[in-house]
Order: C-alpha cells, then sequence, then structure tokens
C-alpha cells in the first residue's frame, strides 16, 4: 500500500506553516490522501484510533525544504574519472535519498544525464526520494562553460544562433525536461572562467521564445553584469548565481519577473582564497540585491563531491542566506518562494489545506537558529513518513 499512506494526524509542539504567519503552538495537522485536510489547535491524543497518529510535540513542525539547484551526478569524492552509467545511476539514487533524508522533499536538478532516470523509476514511490524537476544537460554557445576538457560529468550542447537555439530547446522537451538550462555566461571566477557572456540576447530570447511555448521554463547559468542583462531583457526565469551584478542590473533584475539563486553554499565551505574572494562577491551582490528588491529561492549548487556532499548540509544554504536576508525570508526562500520559483506551489511549499504533506521536524525555532535545519529528526513525504528518528517521533 506504498501510494497510499493511511490517514494520519500528527500533533505538532509548534507549527510554521510556511505562509508567514505567526508560529502556532500545540497543533494537530490532520493528513488524508496524502495531503493537508486540516490544521487546528491540539486537545491532546486524538481519541479517533482508526488513524494514524504521530507524536512530535517535542519539535517544530514546517514545509519540507526545496534545493532548486542542484546537481545528482554519481560522483564519488575524489573520483577523477566518471565511473560507468549503472554504478554512478546507484550513487546518485542514495544521494537522492540522503537529500530526503535531511528533509528535501522538492529538488531541482539543473544538470545531470542520471536525474531523468532517478526521476521516472521512482515516479510511483514517492517516499524514496525528493520531488524532482530535472533539466537533464544544458545549452550553451561556443566557447561556453561545461565545454572546457574535464571528466564529462555532464554534458553541454552548443547552440549558435536562433534557428539553432529553438531546435535545442524542441530536442529537450521531446526528451522529457522539466526545465531548460543555459549557460549564458563562463564562470566560476575562481576558477579562472572569468565571466564573459556566451549567447547573443536573441539566442536566449529563441531559448526562452521555445521554452515558454512548450510550458517550460528557463535557467540561466550567469555571472557578472552584462550575461545578466541579457537574460533578464531575453526573458529568462531564473537566474543562478548571479554575482558580480552592478546596482543598474540589480534593479533591472527587481523589476523584472525573473528570480536569482545565489548558490552560496559552494564556495562559503572552500577555504582557498580565490574561492573565498569569490564567496565575498557573492554575498556583496546579495546585498546590494536585497536592497534593490529582488525575489530569492535557495539552491545550492551541491554535486555530491567533497566539498558539497549531499545531505544535511544543503540547509546550510538557508544560513548563508539568513547573514543577509532575514531569517524569515530565508526560511521562506527554501519553502514557499523556491515552491513559487517553481511553479509547484500549488503542491507543496506551505502547510496549508490540500498540499501535499511534504514537511520536516526540527528540534527548535529554525527562526531563531537555521542551523537546526541540519538536524532534521522527521521528514514525511506526500503524507508518507520517509524517517522518524526514535527520540520523540513515533508512527
Ligand atoms: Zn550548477
Amino acid at each position: 500500500m506504498a501510494n497510499s499512506p493511511p490517514d494520519t494526524v500528527l500533533l505538532a509542539g509548534h507549527l510554521l506553516d510556511g505562509t508567514g504567519v505567526a508560529s502556532l503552538a500545540d497543533v494537530e495537522v490532520r493528513i488524508v490522501g496524502g495531503r493537508i485536510a486540516s490544521c487546528r489547535k491540539s486537545e491532546g491524543l486524538p481519541q479517533d484510533r482508526t488513524c494514524r497518529v504521530i507524536d512530535l510535540r517535542q519539535y517544530w513542525v514546517m514545509p519540507g525544504l526545496i534545493d532548486a539547484h542542484l546537481h545528482l551526478w554519481g560522483l564519488e569524492p575524489g573520483d577523477a574519472t566518471p565511473a560507468g552509467f549503472e554504478t554512478r545511476l546507484a550513487r546518485a539514487r542514495q544521494q537522492a535519498r540522503d537529500l530526503l533524508h535531511a528533509g528535501f522533499t522538492t529538488v531541482r536538478d539543473l544538470g545531470s544525464p542520471i536525474t531523468p532516470w532517478i526521476r521516472d523509476s521512482s515516479s510511483t514511490n514517492p517516499s524514496t526520494v525528493p520531488r524532482i524537476l530535472a533539466a537533464h544537460v544544458g545549452l550553451t554557445g561556443a566557447r561556453g562553460p561545461w565545454l572546457i576538457p574535464q571528466p564529462s560529468w555532464w554534458e553541454a550542447r552548443v547552440v549558435r544562433g536562433v534557428d539553432s537555439a529553438r531546435e535545442a530547446v524542441r530536442r529537450l522537451h521531446d526528451e522529457g525536461v522539466d526545465v531548460v538550462k543555459i549557460g549564458a555566461s563562463t564562470g566560476p571566477r575562481d576558477e579562472g572562467f572569468g565571466d564573459t557572456p556566451t549567447l547573443t540576447v536573441n539566442e536566449i530570447r529563441a531559448v526562452c521564445e521555445a521554452a515558454h511555448g512548450l510550458g517550460l521554463p528557463v535557467a540561466a547559468h550567469a555571472i557578472g553584469s552584462e550575461a545578466v542583462r541579457r537574460c533578464v531583457a531575453a526573458g529568462v526565469d531564473t537566474i543562478e548565481h548571479g554575482y558580480g551584478l552592478s546596482h543598474a542590473v540589480c534593479d533591472l533584475v527587481a523589476a523584472s519577473s525573473a528570480w536569482i539563486v545565489p548558490t552560496l553554499r559552494t564556495r562559503a565551505v572552500r577555504a582557498a582564497p580565490a574561492a573565498q574572494a569569490t564567496a565575498r562577491v557573492q554575498f556583496d551582490t546579495l546585498r546590494r540585491g536585497v536592497a534593490a528588491g529582488i525575489r530569492y529561492a535557495v539552491g545550492t549548487d551541491s554535486v555530491g563531491d567533497s566539498h558539497t556532499p549531499h545531505g544535511p548540509g544543503n540547509a546550510l544554504e538557508i544560513e548563508l542566506l539568513g547573514r543577509v536576508l532575514t531569517p524569515e525570508a530565508a526560511l521562506a526562500a527554501g519553502t514557499r518562494e523556491a515552491a513559487r520559483m517553481l511553479g509547484v506551489d500549488g503542491e507543496t511549499g506551505t502547510l496549508t489545506v490540500g498540499r501535499c504533506a511534504d514537511l520536516i521536524a526540527v528540534p527548535g525555532d529554525p527562526r531563531r537558529d537555521l542551523s537546526v535545519l541540519q538536524r532534521v529528526a522527521f521528514v514525511m513525504r506526500n503524507g508518507q513518513v520517509v524517517r522518524s528518528d526514535p527520540t520523540g517521533a513515533k508512527s
């Protein structure tokens, strides 16, 4: 009966429903058919013994987390050359499971040929991996990012001109992607790749028009003012990394419908001076962007290597965002706002009636200490218990 979880009553010590209203103490969340049926003041253990009762009265219960930019490459720390596909698939599936156990109930993979396989092969059993949106492979211009000779963790396709760009989008659509990823600039800077634009405005616009016509959003790797300016002018939906931006370009982004996913974790965890210099630029741009009114969502750019293993550490991104945003805004960026950005806010991102029961329990108020997000004690996805630590949580 893996697909029809029993009716459940969950008792939350404190509930942050993710809508931005104040937390509530002693709440009973009723879950029917995997979705939230009601949230109301608890009157103790329910008398109705036909339903499953989960006691989370020691915890803070909140929406499941979202990582809107990562890569499931099936890497292992120290890997110099890619293993065979089956080995990488098995590792990447384990990493997806690790993410779910860490509280990430939705993830967007912005480049891995493996991830569509995981998405499709796991779709009938939602308690094994997060909800997955996948870009498969990226599109870029000649001399774009991801074309430098290196072990081919994933491939990029070169587009040359607007017809080629449209055709590349149609091919990705046929291949079943959820989002079109483009490389609009080189970068990262600290690896010596600079921030040179790699696609023309017309090429990016052709990608966006073709993708939007097929119902697909466009995510652009874009570093530096000129690349981001082109993305905004062309109608890109989400700007990935998005650092090294002038005040004027921050204002342009803020006035557009685009979001920025600042991917702070990958540089923050590296000690090398060049990486730390990039991190400083990232935070400077973030402060500038917040002042301008840009919308942000959480994405880590984690790849599962020794610097950025997939798991509890992905939640560090929310803590890093919280150094500039308010704790409430950082939490929203990893839940409600990320769901809006990904177009899945009708399904997840808040604990409101009708949404999927994608939720986590943490051992303290995350608004006071965002690091509790790295100590998730309980995870439910689509009403199915994924993880329940022995202390306090029973099912
Ligand atoms: Zn990435």
